[in-house]
């Protein structure tokens, strides 16, 4: 049977990883794939679940014509209900871990700013920092992780391909998969996502069904059950169709 829901990743998957120019005239096919999927009811629906702010998840669900199901944004902390226009936050978050991202986010003002390293805007119950130097940034984290243990903040703090993510450690996108699964009553036996970082396998243990593009990590790839023979959003076009057929 094919999937109810696909829930995508973004970076990687529907976008490039870096700052180039997004495959506008793709995303458009997307779009028209989720209107016949609203109004037919003839195929799954695309969603999303990013890291990135909510802001930028609420865009590109509004781009990709998702008028329907829960978008997940900032690593799991956001469910965005593009029906309804409202917002989730995790409700397990409290006014004391909204503290400590503001203790955490001056100290990285304070200590690495001087060092170039930038802090993502828009986040707001994560700290996400950047440098160009991905080698350097790279080797701030244990400095981080020891000021997270110094201080009793409840980060995890982890490097993607050009970022490092701090993220309260019991957010994650799994823990919003299943709010997600929760507000639906969609079951994960109808879930495909699809991924392409080592980050995204958290929702590969939440869903029946996982697929990824070609350009996924090595390790994302050994986990899939389809791996799509074309990169980033044709990849997904391409795992489309392949769910259409199960
Ligand atoms: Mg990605």
């Amino acid at each position: 049977m094919p999937p109810a829901a696909v829930i995508c990743d973004i970076d990687g998957c529907l976008a490039p990883e870096t700052s180039e120019a997004m495959d506008a005239d793709a995303l458009a096919r997307l779009a028209h794939w989720n209107r016949n999927a609203i109004r037919e009811g003839d195929r799954p629906i695309v969603t999303l679940c990013s890291g990135r702010p909510e802001p930028f998840v609420e865009a590109m669900c509004r781009l990709i014509a998702n008028t329907r199901l829960p978008a997940i944004a900032e690593n799991g902390v956001w469910l965005y209900m593009p029906d309804a226009n409202r917002y989730e936050r995790d409700p397990s978050i409290t006014q004391s871990h909204l503290d400590a991202v503001h203790a955490l986010e001056s100290w990285a003002r304070r200590e690495l700013g001087p060092r170039g390293v930038t802090i993502q805007p828009g986040k707001s119950c994560s700290v996400t920092l950047y440098h160009e130097d991905t080698a350097y940034l790279r080797s701030l984290v244990p400095m981080l992780q020891t000021a997270c243990r110094a201080c009793a903040w409840p980060f995890r703090v982890s490097m993607t391909l050009l970022y490092i993510n701090c993220d309260l450690a019991f957010v994650s996108k799994g823990t919003a998969v299943r709010r997600w699964i929760a507000r639906t009553g969609i079951d994960r036996a109808h879930l495909l996502a699809i991924g392409d970082t080592a980050g995204d396998l958290v929702v590969r243990d939440e869903v029946a069904r996982f697929a990824c593009p070609a350009n996924a990590q090595e390790r994302v790839r050994e986990q899939a059950d389809f791996v799509a023979g074309k990169p980033e959003i044709e990849g997904v076009m391409e795992i489309l169709e392949w769910a259409r057929t199960l």
